[in-house]
């Protein structure tokens, strides 16, 4: 069975959908959405509508229901990691609107809070485990990059003035837990100027392995990028001008244009449309070829989110 799985899992583009659970104090009605997470189904009723063709069904891989844990969405995602180690390229990403739980699946609400922790600290804590236990037949080295993109630039989290993005070199989870708190730091730092700015930048964590089998000498590599993507909420194009208009401009492209590179991938379009933003750029060695791509599609169970909801699974819909 896991071998069925894992082969599965090696597909090349898969979409898990996350409905975040309705938080405490939340004075709202919530949504009519039903689901069976197995299946991947998914149905979404209108609140303003009532009478005929007042619900919208979508299908995805898995549906991810509001008591689902971090541990049982990792074991979904552990056989891609894996992947990893024999010599795949793997991109996961979080898409959803501003509070919908990205950077609760991508990292967890706290890096000390060990029980929560998300894809991030899971994927890296099992890779360790895996590369020490095999120290006998194949010699690996872990590198970690944390950028993010902000209006279409690049910056590294991990130092300043170097002109690529710097890689460190890690042995063991406490190290990455070490540089993810810098990352994070520098992160804040720049936030404050431009309050909230995470949810209007995609941050990526890159992990690469190279692996050396110590019989043969051979070498294998492969690179996972862990994406906390930006809101991807419409900007009401009336109501905000100056600096916020470019952000939103900004986000809108990268999402555009990822959807359209994850579109032509999934379609096995001759062109693939790479070029069109920085994010694509940055993720075009896991996107594509022989990569395996995951796409978790965050929604918000109150009803005031139902129009977002609806465009946030219309894209995902339209990549898998
Ligand atoms: P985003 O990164 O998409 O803006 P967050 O991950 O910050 O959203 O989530 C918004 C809030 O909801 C946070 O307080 C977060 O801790 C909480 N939250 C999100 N998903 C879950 C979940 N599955 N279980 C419990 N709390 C969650
Ligand atoms: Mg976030």
């Amino acid at each position: 069975k896991l071998y069925n799985e894992v082969q599965e899992l090696k597909g090349n583009i898969r979409v898990y959908c996350r409905i975040r659970p309705f938080l405490k104090g939340q004075n709202k009605t919530e949504t009519s959405i039903e689901y069976t997470g197995e299946n991947g189904e998914l149905v979404v009723a209108n609140p303003l509508k009532k009478g005929k063709d007042t619900h919208r069904f979508f299908k995805f891989n898995k549906v991810f229901g509001p008591s689902s844990t971090q541990e049982e969405v990792f074991l979904d995602t552990q056989p891609l990691i894996r992947s990893l180690l024999d010599g795949y390229n793997v991109c996961i990403l979080a898409y959803g609107q501003t509070g919908s739980g990205k950077t609760y699946t991508m990292s967890g609400p706290s890096i000390n809070s060990e029980e929560h922790w998300g894809v991030n600290y899971r994927a890296l804590n099992d890779l360790f485990h895996l590369t020490q236990s095999s120290q006998n037949t194949v010699m690996y080295e872990v590198g970690v990059q944390m950028v993010e993109i902000y209006n279409e630039q690049v910056r590294d989290l991990l130092s300043d003035d170097v002109p690529d993005a710097s890689m460190h070199c890690v042995r063991s989870t406490e190290d990455v837990l070490e540089l993810m708190n810098i990352g994070l730091m520098n992160r804040a730092v720049g936030a404050t100027a431009l309050n909230e700015k995470s949810s209007r930048s995609h941050s990526v964590l890159s992990v690469h392995v190279r692996g050396v089998d110590v019989k043969t000498d051979s070498e294998l590599r492969g690179s996972l990028h862990l994406v906390d993507l930006a809101g991807s909420e419409r900007i009401d194009r009336s109501e905000v001008t100056g600096d916020r208009l470019k952000e939103a401009q900004h986000i809108n492209k990268s999402l555009s244009a990822l959807g359209d590179v994850i579109f032509a991938l999934a379609h096995k379009n001759p062109h693939v449309p790479y070029r069109n933003s920085k994010l694509t750029q940055v993720l075009q060695n896991s996107l594509g070829g022989q990569a395996k791509t995951l796409m978790f599609v965050q929604i918000n169970p109150d009803e005031d989110s139902y129009a977002e909801t609806v465009s946030t699974l219309k894209f995902a819909e339209r990549v898998s």
